[in-house]
């Protein structure tokens, strides 16, 4: 199962550069110093799915020219992963079909609440169409695609991470249970978040990340939802071990 995997955001929920921030990181010229709300473009088995539809999902979608969106898994309801939904109505106006959106119980909750106008009874025309796909721990097809929900935390909140074929993506998460690290085992790709140097309340640090990769063992590891406090690109990246990079947004690679 070929896939080929683009970067459509790396940023954490702010974004980089920060508004009203002039740090170096912040005024960085370095394109890999610009950082959208991360999510991820999987194009596999000629199958098109984002993970995440963050406030960036619009420019994301015609940055990287996606023509096509078979599917959305959400990882979790947090805005910076969820705010750009809408946006799917020119989805919906191309494909004329509804677009399915997997998510937990939980999380399909919270986007009718967010999303209300698109559950209304009597529907306003050209809301966007969505059609709410449910996911428990367990294994599911997408578009005929076997996922394997990585259940993580986010500090008390359950969220999500994904593996599919030997690609895994958790975001957010600064806990990860024993039972989902035997479900990465042999992993060739790992995408975890690494927010910051200090230590943080609901995101892996970098030093805390490092050790995830390490433990895992994927062939390499790609840090995702970075905030300015992170550092310059190109500095952090000296720092790191040879199977670890840091993503950037439009970075692309098949597996
Ligand atoms: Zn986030
Ligand atoms: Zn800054
Ligand atoms: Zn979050």
């Amino acid at each position: 199962m070929a896939m080929k995997v683009t970067f459509l955001g790396t940023g954490t929920s702010q974004g980089v550069p920060v508004i009203g921030c002039d740090c170096d990181v912040c005024q960085s010229l370095d394109y890999r110093d610009k950082r959208l709300r991360s999510s991820v473009h999987l194009s596999v088995n000629n199958k098109s799915i984002v993970i995440d539809s963050g406030p960036d999902f619009r420019q994301q979608m015609l940055r990287e020219k996606i023509l096509c969106l078979d599917a959305i898994l959400f990882t979790h309801a947090h805005k910076d992963h969820i705010a750009g939904l809408d946006d799917v109505r020119a989805y919906n106006y191309i494909q004329h079909a509804d677009m399915p959106v997997y998510g937990t119980a939980k999380v399909l909750e919270q986007l009718k609440i967010e999303f209300y106008y698109a559950f209304e009874k009597f529907k306003y025309p050209g809301i966007p169409q969505l059609q709410l796909m449910e996911m428990t721990d367990a294994s599911f097809m997408v578009q005929g695609i076997p996922v394997t929900p990585l259940p993580v935390l986010h500090y008390k909140l359950p969220v999500m991470g994904f593996r599919i074929n030997n690609f895994s993506y958790i975001t957010d998460a600064n806990q990860i249970p024993d039972s989902t690290y035997e479900k990465l085992k042999g992993t060739k790709v790992l995408v975890l978040n690494a927010l910051q140097r200090e230590k943080h309340l609901s995101h892996f640090n970098l030093a805390e990340a490092l050790e995830v990769a390490a433990k895992v063992g994927a062939e390499q590891t790609y840090f995702i939802h970075i905030s300015h406090k992170l550092g310059l690109h190109k500095t952090v990246e000296k720092e790191l071990p040879e199977s670890v990079t840091l993503a950037y947004d439009g970075l692309s690679i098949e597996l």
